[in-house]
């Protein structure tokens, strides 16, 4: 279904408010929620038609709704992409595609920083249909290149990483894929669209978790797939009508609420972490900060050209400490303080939220595996939220003083 028409040349604020399916006939202002499982057809002709071509109407609700498309449209508009098609989750988003585009014999080539249940996602589920993947260092380059074989069909690559912040640079992994005949998948979860726009970079899907900025508000799950539409039509869309990773109209139409503040939220917690990058860079217990926006990161060149001059709203920093115990103690002293920000593992909420990565996120890997990640026990990450910045650096100072 198409969206209602609106001038040429919009700005992408402006998109993230008013693309939408056009209005019902009551003329509602805020996109309705069409809270329904099945809808009505008007004679025996027009639902066959239907069925046989879900663009010429809805039918049921694991095809499509009419509030999943407005999300679908304000996404791919906000992405620059010709189309998006919406998922339950983000990792149900990450499955549509390796359930798209791969099969058995295929090969996949993924950065090894890439968020946990991707690396499991690929490395076992897609492993058991005879998928092989290479994983690889997020920033050599070279490593990427010498890895394509001739059954290389898809490079997934997430940028910047969790929760060190490591980029990718987008441009020149297209280029490797391209000349592989493979294609490229960013996940744009820690940018979003607001930040970062793959495909402007020459990827050619992007994958999003709209669980976390998209919703901003730490609400509902959420996921999407944005890329041509063609093969959104021709690949995904029949595997989500068979499969059934279908999103929830409810939970799509908070995130289609959530996307009208996108642009807005994104800068002002850009600005609010880089605030707190500066002040923990200069407080005497962190002995390293890890944040594209400061100019002590090693790619923050790529990271102002492929970020829209932005680094993000995920600071992640080391404690000072001799020796693994200490380092631990350190970050849990500084974790413990805090009285303000939640202790969780999620990230992209109003509300900031700090984690320990080693014990939580990184936690089933061994103490080999982590240092060889360069995730020590002194490592906190912290997911900047829409506090006053001043507040937010008073409740790390609480714990930080005391070291
Ligand atoms: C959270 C996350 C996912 C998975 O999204 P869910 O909505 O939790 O399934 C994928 N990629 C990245 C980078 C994430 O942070």
């Amino acid at each position: 279904m198409k969206a209602k028409t609106l001038p040429p040349g919009l700005h992408r604020d402006t998109l993230a408010v008013r693309t939408a399916l056009p209005a019902s006939q009551w003329g509602e202002n805020s996109e309705a929620l069409y809270l329904t499982s099945g809808f009505v057809q008007p004679d025996a002709e027009t639902s066959a038609r239907r069925f046989a071509n879900p663009q010429e109407g809805y039918t049921y609700g694991r095809t499509s709704n009419p509030t999943v498309s407005s999300f679908e449209q304000r996404l791919a508009a906000m992405e620059g992409t010709e189309a998006a098609i919406a998922t339950a989750t983000g990792m149900a988003a990450i499955l549509l595609l390796g359930m798209g585009l791969l099969k058995a014999g295929a090969h996949v080539i993924c950065s090894r920083s890439v968020f946990g249940s991707t690396l499991n996602l690929f490395a076992k589920e897609f492993g058991k249909f005879g998928v092989a993947s290479t994983f690889v260092a997020q920033t050599d380059l070279q490593e990427w290149q010498a890895a394509v074989r001739p059954e290389t069909r898809l490079l997934f690559a997430e940028t910047p990483t969790n929760p060190l912040t490591d980029l990718c640079d987008i441009r020149a992994l297209a280029d490797v894929a391209h000349n592989a005949g493979a294609l490229l998948a960013v996940d744009n979860c820690f940018c979003s669209p607001a930040l970062q726009r793959p495909t402007e970079l020459g990827a050619d899907l992007v994958i999003h978790s709209g669980t976390k900025y998209l919703d901003g508000q730490g609400r509902v799950m959420a996921g999407a797939i944005c890329g041509p539409e063609k093969m959104i039509a021709d690949v995904f869309a029949p595997i989500v009508r068979t499969a059934g990773m279908t999103l929830a109209p409810f939970n799509a139409w908070v995130v289609l609420k959530g996307l009208e503040t996108l642009g807005i939220r994104m800068r002002a917690q850009c600005a609010n972490a880089l605030a707190i990058a500066h002040f923990l860079e200069s407080h005497p217990a962190v002995t390293r900060v890890y944040y594209p926006g400061l100019e002590s990161h090693p790619q923050h060149a790529l990271a102002m050209k492929q970020q829209s001059g932005l680094g993000g709203a995920v600071v992640s920093f080391d404690v000072r400490g001799s020796d693994p115990d200490t380092l631990r103690r350190h970050a849990f002293k500084v974790i413990d303080s805090v009285e303000v920000i939640s202790i969780a593992t999620n990230l992209g909420d109003t509300k900031s939220i700090i984690s320990h990565s080693a014990t939580t996120s990184h936690g089933r890997l061994s103490e080999q595996q982590r240092q060889a990640a360069g995730i020590g026990q002194g490592l906190i990450r912290l997911a900047v939220g829409l506090e006053h910045g001043d507040d937010i650096k008073a409740d790390l100072a609480r714990g930080l003083d005391k070291l």
